[in-house]
């Protein structure tokens, strides 16, 4: 067959395709372009706003437009959540989150019977195994994610995951080192752990292991890969994980907290289990550990009952952590989670407001941080070359570009930062060894 995946949302779907497509490959069949012409189109979806349920539907409705005689199959949290909405989609398979080895026998049954619509779609709230999938990478053979953990049981008041993705399920440390290694052999430079919420990796073996042991063993198995995290919730990061993690070299010093409100009030309707303040405590605990690191975040606007009062005291806590960069959303309702239900419902002109109030200071506390690199040396790993620039990142995941006439695919170099440009570092090659 020939294979055609589109992949919506997150870095753990992403991770997702290229397993599923791995396995697809494996099993002699032939990955295409999503825009070309395949035997069988698979859309990996998700749900985590009422947008992204959107193009999950419209993607569907393209791909079985241009080819009407393939197989459209649709996989990922959307499905997983809406198992009713796929009686009107123009699909011959749903599958969720779950066994994906499982997906890719169906799909060939699909392609070989086109009898009437196959459905695979499991209970995700009775599963208790974590589905070793083969780890790959992203672009090319420079960074590569390793997904280590699967699930959620924090049920934030906003979020429809853990109903997606049912309850955390980890990948034992000893096969989580393997494939580290194995990856490092294979010539990526960087690994990322991944996962729906790493930092609860390791609480279902129920023997006290937890993330900061995984980070070791695999920063130990990869000694020539930068291992970075994914993202973390702010109850990790105590003085033992930044005593231990400090020691780890090859550990990136970034480190992206998950905020989302800066407000008490507003954190407690959440159902974050965590005070402006203990947040705020991860953050000095990362800087009094490491050298300038990266702190990066997440934040919703608009979140049900947020004043304005509220709204502000989010603004001038973000302010006070200084991140490095933001990812701000506002609030999407997402039918069936206990915030949908809240009384208090912002206006959508009001929450777009809020959202640009909020990515006008992150972009100054972006540039900023940047600024403090400025005539710094760094080591970046090169990504790629475009419109005359080499680009890649440094370990604390800063953009920087070089102009240079050799070829720097997949290298770690060392660049003087010589200027800052609009959410980028300009740099100098300095001469290797
Ligand atoms: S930690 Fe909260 S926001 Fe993150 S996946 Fe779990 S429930 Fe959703």
């Amino acid at each position: 067959m020939r294979v055609a995946f589109c992949t919506l949302g997150c870095k753990v779907n992403q991770y997702e395709t290229q397993a599923l497509e791995q396995l697809f490959a494996a099993r002699g069949h032939d990955l295409v372009p999503f825009e070309g012409e395949a035997d069988a189109y698979i859309i990996n979806t998700c749900t985590v706003t009422a947008v992204s349920d959107k193009k999950s539907r419209q993607t569907v409705r393209q791909a079985r437009k241009r080819a009407p005689g393939a197989v459209v199959a649709v996989c990922g949290c959307y499905p997983q959540t809406h198992p009713g909405d796929m009686a009107d989609l123009p699909v011959d398979l749903a599958a969720g989150t779950g066994d994906r080895t499982g997906f890719v026998e169906l799909v060939e049954r699909a392609c070989e019977e086109r009898r009437e619509k196959l459905t695979a779609l499991d209970d995700a709230m009775k599963r208790r195994t974590f589905e070793p999938l083969p780890a790959g990478g992203l672009e090319g053979r420079t960074r590569a994610m390793l997904k280590v953990e699967d699930g959620c049981v924090n049920f934030c008041a906003y979020c429809i995951i853990p109903y997606a993705r049912g309850p955390v399920r980890s990948l034992p440390l000893a096969e989580a080192a393997a494939q580290a290694a194995e990856l490092a052999a294979e010539g990526y430079r960087e690994l990322v752990l991944t996962g729906i919420e790493i930092s609860s990796w390791g609480r279902d073996f129920r023997d006290g292991t937890s993330l900061i042991d995984l980070v070791e063993a695999v920063c130990a198995a990869a000694p020539g890969c930068r291992v970075r995290l994914g993202s973390l919730e702010p109850r990790t990061v105590t003085e033992e994980f930044c005593l231990r993690a400090a020691k780890l070299e090859n550990l990136c010093p970034h480190f992206h907290l998950s905020m989302q409100s800066g407000c008490d009030a507003t954190l407690v309707r959440m159902n974050r289990r965590y005070s402006a303040a203990r947040f705020y405590e991860s953050v000095n605990l990362l800087r009094k550990h490491f050298d300038t690191p990266a702190i990066t975040t997440d934040m919703i606007v608009g979140f049900p009952g947020e004043t304005e009062e509220e709204f502000t005291q989010s603004l001038e806590f973000i302010q006070r952590c200084g991140f490095a960069a933001m990812h701000i959303f506002p609030y999407s309702r997402r039918p069936g989670t206990p915030a949908a239900a809240m009384p208090g419902q912002v206006p959508r002109a009001v929450k777009e407001t809020r959202a640009h109030k909020a990515a006008g200071i992150a972009a100054k506390m972006e540039r900023d941080y940047l600024s403090r690199l400025e005539g710094q040396a760094a080591e970046v790993l090169f990504e790629e070359e475009r419109e005359g620039f080499w680009r890649g990142h440094t370990a604390r995941y800063s953009e920087v570009r070089v102009k240079s006439g050799e070829d720097l695919n997949n290298q770690l170099r060392n660049v003087q930062i010589t200027a800052v440009g609009d959410g980028f570092l300009e740099g100098e090659l300095l001469p290797s060894g």
